[in-house]
């Protein structure tokens, strides 16, 4: 490998959205682990380019790497992708049982004398690196292979290597670095097939890209590198037969935590999974949360899909990495909560409220929706704020409540229970107005009534506004749970 990086400078504009009805994107994952945050979004890009261009988007597993490959990880992509809406437009291809063609170009390549066989043994390369090493020269493969007559390798194994221009430079237009060049010495004649017939990565890359008609290449600034590499392989190509043209790279900067990091673990790198299941997100909400992250337009936050589709160009996407803020995405998760429907939202909920062994009404919880999602900024929100619906009598009052409960509260319970016992209408006006008219009797505000209401019904000191809590118990449950408050008294338990 080479190891000096690429030069950048911004005195070109670099290649343009201007892309017509072909487009074709891919989005590569290596199956190795979960659908990352990044992934995610270097997915929804892709997606986004090939809509707005009324193109193709298309999938590629690469799963060359057979020991760090897994069916689990390949489930769990697919699985992120489907729940953010991100299906491919075709069929998925996977990259391994692709061996055959990406040997086949490897091949064609050395017959055309693009490419040449590399006897050197890895003993060889070992003491060459040493060299390199001790000398403090870049480490790269020597070329010592490159015009020897390869019948003095007899019939020892050996690689096929490119063999790439020596002078020179490579220049990218990329669509958001923009112009960057790397000097064709620094590229060295890299492996394209292995001695035991297997097809390296880079070579991978570049004939699948082709295969799929792959137009617009966008990815992670951390293969910035491998482009330079790439191109080679595709320049080669196209001088052998036509038809390689160079596809546009928009290499996108990384995301970083809040503080600046690489982001891990900590910053909320999981898998997008852990999004939904442990923390409760919706996939509106991480899709446009995604797409802020590194995109922008003008100071538009809050983008529809269909919006998203009419206004994402490469143009946008910013130069230097994003951060990850966990907190604008809760704030992002918590706008969409509140526009999303009831039903939606209770099948979400209700499950969760099943786990931890509450017999759930769906009929009730769905007609709470509209008070429990006003404040919610999750899923778990909900669910939690949800929770004193189905608890069963008598409820637990939880700590910070039953400091709440002493005699001016009793007697404030008793009041307001005596009142909600003789109404006939059981509506919010009816329930409103039975509260004031206790609260004005003991002559204090409504709030210092509402409170020990809302410990009794609900056991806590914070729930949905309490006329809401009031109403969707109904009057029986209401009675009940006012009730028991007298035994609660009784038994000593605030105590
Ligand atoms: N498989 C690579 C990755 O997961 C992506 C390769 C590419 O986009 O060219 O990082």
């Amino acid at each position: 490998m080479a190891d000096a990086g690429p030069q950048s400078s911004n005195d070109a504009t670099g290649a343009n959205d201007a892309a017509g009805a072909n487009v074709v994107t891919r989005f590569a994952p290596s199956p190795t682990g979960y659908l990352h945050i990044g992934g995610a979004r270097t997915a929804l890009f892709n997606w986004l380019f090939a809509r707005h261009h009324g193109g193709k988007f298309l999938l590629r597993v690469e799963d060359t790497d057979r020991a760090r490959s897994t069916e689990e990880a390949i489930a769990a992509i697919f699985d992120g992708l489907d729940w953010l809406g991100l299906g491919g437009d075709e069929e998925p291809v996977f990259q391994f049982a692709r061996a055959a063609r990406h040997a086949e170009v490897a091949h064609q390549l050395l017959a055309d004398g693009h490419a040449y066989k590399c006897f050197a043994t890895p003993d060889e390369l070992t003491a060459l690196r040493e060299e390199q090493r001790a000398a403090r020269k870049p480490m790269r493969y020597d070329g010592r292979w490159r015009d020897r007559d390869p019948a003095e390798g007899g019939d020892k194994p050996y690689v096929i290597r490119l063999k790439a221009p020596k002078e020179g430079e490579t220049v990218i237009a990329d669509a958001v670095q923009g112009r960057v060049v790397v000097q064709n010495v620094e590229l060295d004649d890299m492996i394209l097939l292995r001695s035991d017939g297997t097809p390296t990565y880079m070579l991978a890359v570049v004939v699948d890209d082709h295969d799929m008609g792959v137009t617009h290449i966008i990815r992670g600034d951390d293969h910035l590198n491998n482009a330079f590499r790439q191109l080679g392989i595709i320049t080669a190509m196209d001088a052998i037969e036509g038809g390689w043209p160079k596809p546009v790279y928009a290499h996108i900067p990384l995301i970083h935590g809040a503080d600046g990091a690489k982001l891990s673990k900590r910053h909320g790198a999981m898998g997008v999974d852990a999004y939904r299941d442990e923390l409760g997100m919706l996939p509106e909400a991480v899709a446009n949360y995604l797409l802020r992250l590194g995109w922008g337009h003008g100071d538009e936050e809050t983008l529809s899909i269909a919006r998203a589709i009419e206004l994402f160009d490469l143009a946008g996407v910013g130069r230097s990495p994003s951060r990850f803020d966990i907190k604008k995405l809760e704030n992002m998760n918590g706008h969409y909560m509140r526009e999303a429907d009831d039903a939606r939202l209770a099948a979400l909920v209700a499950p969760l409220l099943s786990a931890q062994g509450l017999t759930v009404d769906a009929t009730l919880l769905e007609s709470a929706m509209p008070s429990l999602k006003l404040r919610a900024k999750t899923v778990h929100d909900v669910a939690d704020g949800a929770r004193f619906l189905f608890t069963p009598r008598p409820i637990p009052i939880d700590a910070a409540a039953k400091v709440l409960l002493d005699d001016a509260a009793f007697a404030l319970i008793k009041s307001v229970a005596d009142r909600f016992d003789v109404l006939t209408d059981w509506t919010m006006e009816a329930i409103e107005t039975a509260v004031r008219a206790a609260a004005e009797d003991a002559g204090i505000g409504l709030g210092k009534v509402a409170q020990p209401l809302r410990v009794a019904l609900t056991g806590r000191t914070t729930s949905p506004g309490i006329f809401d809590v009031v109403f969707l118990l109904g009057k029986d449950e209401t009675l009940a749970r006012l009730s028991d408050m007298s035994h609660y008294v009784a038994d000593g338990h605030n105590s």
